[in-house]
């Protein structure tokens, strides 16, 4: 018999399904770069920059010895900074094969063309799957709960349906211990949506990125419907080419209280940089991973349209309610 409704939710479903397909496969084919071409990238001191911007977060709210669950892990870029900060134990899920595949082989040690180092101090779990559509609790149920919850670049991926918001919400809640904290950096809907009102059309950019919206999207329809599913194409030179999703930060906010998961902050990157910028171990971080050059007169920096780039972005802090059980 004909169900209009269960096919409208079967379409909706099948949608989503190859939606996050089109996210992972474009993740997976990314193979990793050699350090020439990689300093040779036209948004190598964004890179950079954003690696400053995860330190910054990581070293501000991890403890040693921490258990940490690191969301969409990607290749395992974080890993080291993982170790800086002394963690106890590590488990990264990420949907994509491929960037699995690399943080394994990155964490092992093998064929790590980045660097030669000693092995990590801390013991790993690597996994392949989708955080935003399965329950993690029951796969992590020897491993929770976690003291940190990272989760960065890729928040944005859980919000093309409510479904898949609240299935990424619930997870980090269900496996951070009370007090624990989950950190994570994404797009700032904010600057997305006035850049868009600011342009001609429906696109928008510069000379390493552009952004484009839907043509059924409308300003109006925006402020009406769903804050769920606003899909754009986003483009950014050497590193990212998919569809993604706006996430109005007060939904985000609200709908994490309903997790128990409360706001301690959220800045623009660019806020982000000032203020922690003012912090001498901070300015020397960033000293050493070159992202505003060295003040050398040959170092290249940061270029405009990059920093327009780091505009594009936020990052947040929030804490599971319950008082934590350990001094
Ligand atoms: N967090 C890493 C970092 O900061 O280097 C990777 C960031 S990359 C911009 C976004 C990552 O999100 C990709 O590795 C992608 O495969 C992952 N991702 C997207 N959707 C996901 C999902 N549903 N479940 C798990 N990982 C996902």
């Amino acid at each position: 018999k004909h169900n209009p409704e269960g096919d409208a939710q079967f379409l909706e479903d099948e949608s989503t399904k190859i939606f996050a397909r089109k996210v992972a496969d474009h993740y997976s084919a990314r193979t990793n770069q050699t350090l020439e071409e990689r300093e040779n990238s036209p948004i190598i001191h964004l890179k950079k920059l954003n690696n400053w911007i995860k330190s910054v977060l990581i070293q501000l709210y991890t403890r040693r010895g921490d258990a940490v669950l690191d969301l969409a892990c990607g290749k395992g870029g974080d890993l080291i900074k993982w170790d800086k900060a002394k963690i106890g134990y590590y488990v990264g899920i990420d949907i994509a094969e491929g960037s699995i595949e690399d943080c394994r082989t990155r964490y092992n040690g093998d064929a790590d063309h980045h660097q030669r180092r000693k092995r990590f101090t801390f013991p790993a779990r690597l996994i392949c799957g989708d955080c935003y559509e399965i329950r993690l609790d029951k796969v992590l149920e020897d491993d929770a709960p976690f003291d940190v919850c990272s989760c960065q670049f890729a928040m944005h991926y859980s919000w093309s349906t409510e479904a898949r918001a609240r299935q990424a919400l619930a997870n980090v809640s269900a496996l951070l211990r009370p007090g624990g904290t989950f950190i994570g950096t994404m797009p700032d809907a904010n600057v997305i949506v006035k850049k868009l009102r600011e342009a001609e059309g429906l696109v928008f950019g510069n000379s390493v990125y552009w952004i484009r919206f839907d043509e059924e999207f409308s300003e109006k329809k925006f402020k009406s419907s769903s804050p769920f599913g606003i899909k754009y194409k986003f483009h950014l030179e050497d590193a990212v080419d998919c569809p993604e999703w706006i996430v109005p930060f007060h939904v985000f906010k609200s709908l994490a209280e309903e997790y128990d998961l409360e706001l301690v902050f959220v800045k623009n990157s660019h806020e982000f940089v000032h203020e922690y910028m003012k912090k001498p171990e901070y300015v020397e971080l960033m000293r050493r991973l070159g992202a505003l050059g060295d003040g050398n007169q040959d170092q290249s920096t940061l270029s405009q349209d990059e920093w327009e780039v780091a505009y594009l972005y936020l990052a947040f802090v929030l804490r599971k309610r319950g008082q934590p059980d350990r001094t």
